[in-house]
């Protein structure tokens, strides 16, 4: 008997789990009746954390036989006429008829959290991984189909932004949230095209005479409604947008432009943000940027963070051997703050390590920071990395780090960032004291 075609359309091959179609044809179902009676029902997702690198690790055939496994299981804890179709390659969305508010949702999703942290036998091998989940309840996160999936996307989206294993439901603060967003990404949206969002430099200082080595670039943004807008809620929006790339395209050639008329000993430090190491063509976008502008790619280094590096290893480490063959330095910011393994620094060929400046912040106050300042900075002489301590506000944390041994630095205590013509002004006020330094010196011999 051939199997009934409607069957396969609504029927995800792989798990025997119902497909996309079928989850939106329950779910148009399940609103159409509880419009009538205005009882909430629950939807959710599940997303296997890391799958892509199980796959690349173990091969297709363990990564599909862990599938089949996380579909039974979840088919097998489903509460009361509950439903769950597989989406995505590792992807699961549910339907919960009878969860009608967040506490039953999270409770649910800690359940199937649980179960799904087992560890998964492979014949051979037994594997463990972990399990994110966005929930949405109708009718507040959408009445039709399409709003609903995307709330519950929006709630996952947060929970894998908050790291492993998280459960998020959909709520009122997200909804405010997400207008108070795309407030902002349109007034940034148009800002970038009238070419509003500028860049300032932060010193990069020789700790033993406060010299300077090179500036960080930071990205500013002031809106003639919205005020001062903060880099650390614009760049993440960016990329959750889907507009980083313009976004650094515009940065990146003002930074550039600018640094091309410092002294050629100055580098010029740009931070790339986390969307962009997952991209194949970062290197090949950034070289001709600079190219364009006439900055020597041997004057850029480029910041990574290491949760960047550890979203997907294997391109992360593509781009920047490919930064490194043209010839961009690349440092690693934030360290000591991340999730990566330190064997990870083995893997990539970085230049430069950045201390968080959270440790820097109690070098003085609390020892266990200044052992782990210890430790990172032995770490890097063994393995032949330069290293920057971030965030330095006072002398006494300048003076501890350079008797720990460390050489450069950066933070407030020598200079916050400012726009090109202040630094233009910056390294002008350097070049004449040591001018004059040495005129001095001269005249005393
Ligand atoms: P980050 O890369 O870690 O940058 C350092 C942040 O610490 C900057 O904040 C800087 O102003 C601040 N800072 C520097 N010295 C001190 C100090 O002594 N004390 C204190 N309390 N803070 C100090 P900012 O400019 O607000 O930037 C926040 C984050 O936004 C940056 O963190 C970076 O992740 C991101 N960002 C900024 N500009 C860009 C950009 O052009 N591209 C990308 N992708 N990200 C950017
Ligand atoms: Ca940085
Ligand atoms: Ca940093």
């Amino acid at each position: 008997m051939s199997p009934n075609p409607n069957a396969v359309a609504y029927t995800d091959p792989l798990t025997g789990l119902g497909n996309r179609r079928r989850l939106m044809d329950k779910i148009r179902k399940l609103a159409s009746e509880r419009a009538d009676d205005p009882a909430p029902f629950t939807i959710g997702i599940a997303n296997i954390d890391g799958f892509k690198p199980i796959n690349d690790l173990f091969g297709h055939a363990a990564g599909d036989e862990i599938l089949c496994q996380v579909a039974h299981r979840l088919r097998a804890c489903l509460p009361d006429g509950g439903f769950v179709a597989r989406i995505e390659s590792d992807e699961f969305a549910f339907i919960l008829p009878l969860v009608f508010e967040k506490k039953g949702a999270e409770k649910i999703g800690r359940m199937f959290k649980d179960v799904l942290s087992a560890p998964y036998d492979l014949g051979d091998r037994n594997v463990r991984l972990s399990a994110s989940f966005g929930f949405a309840v109708y009718p507040f996160a959408g009445e039709q189909f399409a709003e609903l999936l995307k709330s519950a996307d929006t709630a996952l989206y947060r929970s894998k932004r908050r790291g492993r294993g998280q459960i998020t439901v959909y709520s009122e603060e997200i909804a405010e949230e997400m207008r108070r967003g795309t407030q902002i990404e349109q007034a940034l949206r148009r800002a970038i095209i009238a070419d509003e969002v500028a860049v300032h430099f932060q010193p990069i200082v020789d700790l033993a005479d406060g010299s300077i080595e090179g500036f960080e670039a930071l990205a500013r943004w002031t809106d003639k409604e919205l005020g001062f807008v903060s880099p650390g809620l614009f760049i993440p929006l960016a990329e959750e947008r889907g507009f980083i790339d313009s976004l650094t395209e515009t940065l990146l050639k003002k930074a550039a432009e600018t640094a091309k008329h410092w002294p050629p000993e100055l580098f010029l430090s740009f931070n790339l943000s986390s969307a962009q190491l997952i991209d194949p063509a970062t290197a090949f976008n950034m070289l001709a940027i600079i190219n364009r502008v006439g900055l020597d790619p041997r004057r850029l280094e480029l910041e990574i963070t290491e949760t960047a590096m550890m979203t997907d290893p294997e391109v992360a480490a593509k781009v920047v051997n490919e930064l490194h063959s043209v010839g961009i330095r690349v440092s690693l910011d934030d360290f000591g703050t991340g999730q990566s393994s330190l064997g990870r620094l083995r893997d990539f060929t970085i230049n430069k390590v950045k201390i968080d400046r959270s440790f820097i912040s109690e070098i003085t106050i609390d020892k266990s920071a200044e052992h782990i300042v210890r430790a990172i900075l032995m770490m890097c002489e063994g393995l032949n990395l330069k290293v920057i301590a971030e965030g330095i506000e006072t002398e006494e944390q300048a003076a501890k780090l350079r008797e720990l041994g460390c050489k450069s630095g950066q933070g407030w205590h020598y200079g916050k960032a400012v726009d090109a013509t202040a630094t233009f002004a910056l390294i002008e006020a350097e070049e004449l004291a040591r001018a004059s330094a040495t005129r001095s010196s001269l005249l005393i011999r």
